[in-house]
């Protein structure tokens, strides 16, 4: 290298500071609410908390769009999207884990009777128990700035739930409203999986700045109308074996599909060219260009071509309901720190 060279590329590299030296932003004063509320955040429960009162007011819009409606709230936290709520719906029934928290909301927003803010686990009750519990019924909305570390398990709790919402709107990373949204050329194990049982979209971004104590990391708010439902032309029974088909072409995303199906399932390739051409799908195909309708006609050429594949795995019951060691539908915990 040219020394003049040399020197372009110094300059433009800076000095490295290690991490623990680097200024940190400032974080903003909290609220006054939350500085009455008098307690440090807890990161391990996912607490930042929501302060932009526009994109509360818009959430809430989301979830109320004629008024009067009934939501479930997941993570209520100290209460602002809960006040916003309670200001449209007919009835609120806000769930939060911190007892803490649980206590000060129900006392700050006590003169909303149509609120109950109850102190629990999302993950122990049934969605429809939680909401009978608060005096609601169905139909009904789900929302929630969801806490980072449980975002997908308790989407997906949503989407099978029984009796489900109607619709979801959930605050989350920006990179999971991605692979939730999916698109042409773009879908993910988690799309796919959403896909099956409504229709997202991504109806705007959070910026950090939004929150309190601000995350690393940029949010965006999904919406998902559910289907009455699911989207697929199986018995109930065969929707396991079909998601663990649409895991298994997850298994190796890079990898054209044949590759992963031969893989995977230990098949000659010439077998897989001729499932996948019988199913409609290209053999250059990714798992990342095939939509819900592909999958399940793949899904059948398979079941009818090498009955025992499906049915080996489906007995076995091997995480076929998408459990939190699937990497897919794992939590995102971003480092907060
Ligand atoms: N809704 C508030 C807001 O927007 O400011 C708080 C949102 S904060 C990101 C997530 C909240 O979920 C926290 O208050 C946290 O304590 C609560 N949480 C965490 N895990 C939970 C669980 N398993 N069940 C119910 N609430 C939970």
């Amino acid at each position: 290298m040219s020394p003049r060279k040399r020197s372009s590329v110094a300059s433009r590299r800076r000095p490295s500071v290690p991490k623990a030296q680097r200024p940190k932003p400032p974080v903003p004063d909290p609220p006054e609410y939350l500085r009455r509320l008098g307690v440090q955040p807890r990161k391990a429960l996912g607490q930042h908390f929501l302060i932009d009162e526009f994109i509360l007011g818009d959430i809430a819009r989301a979830c109320c769009p004629q008024g009067g409606e009934t939501v479930l709230e997941i993570g209520a936290g100290p209460g602002a999207l809960t006040e916003e709520l309670a200001r449209l719906a007919g009835r609120v029934v806000a769930v939060e884990l911190d007892e803490e928290l649980a206590a000060f909301t129900r006392e700050r927003l006590r003169q909303f009777d149509q609120l109950e803010i109850i102190a629990a686990d999302v993950m122990d009750f049934e969605p429809g128990e939680l909401l009978a519990e608060g005096g609601g019924a169905p139909p009904y909305t789900a929302c929630g700035n969801l806490p980072y570390y449980i975002t997908q398990p308790i989407v997906r709790r949503l989407l099978e739930a029984q009796p489900g919402p109607q619709r979801i709107v959930v605050l989350v990373q920006r990179e999971v409203a991605q692979r939730i949204a999916g698109g042409p050329g773009r879908e993910s194990l988690l799309s796919i999986s959403v896909k099956v049982y409504g229709a997202p979209r991504i109806l705007f971004e959070a910026p950090h700045t939004a929150f309190w104590p601000p995350p690393k990391v940029q949010s965006a708010v999904v919406a998902i109308e559910k289907f009455a439902g699911p989207a697929l032309d199986l018995p109930a029974g065969e929707i396991e074996a079909f998601f663990h088909l649409v895991r298994t072409g997850f298994a190796q995303p890079r990898k054209q599909l044949h590759n992963v199906l031969t893989d995977e399932f230990t098949l000659e390739r010439a077998p897989v060219l001729a499932i996948l051409a019988e199913a409609g799908i290209e053999a250059t195909a990714r798992a990342q260009h095939l939509q819900v309708a592909d999958w399940e006609r793949l899904y059948g050429v398979m079941r009818r071509r090498h009955p025992g594949l499906l049915e080996a795995r489906d007995v076995d019951g091997d995480d076929a309901d998408g459990d939190e060691s699937d990497p897919d539908l794992a939590a995102d915990e971003p480092d907060n720190d």
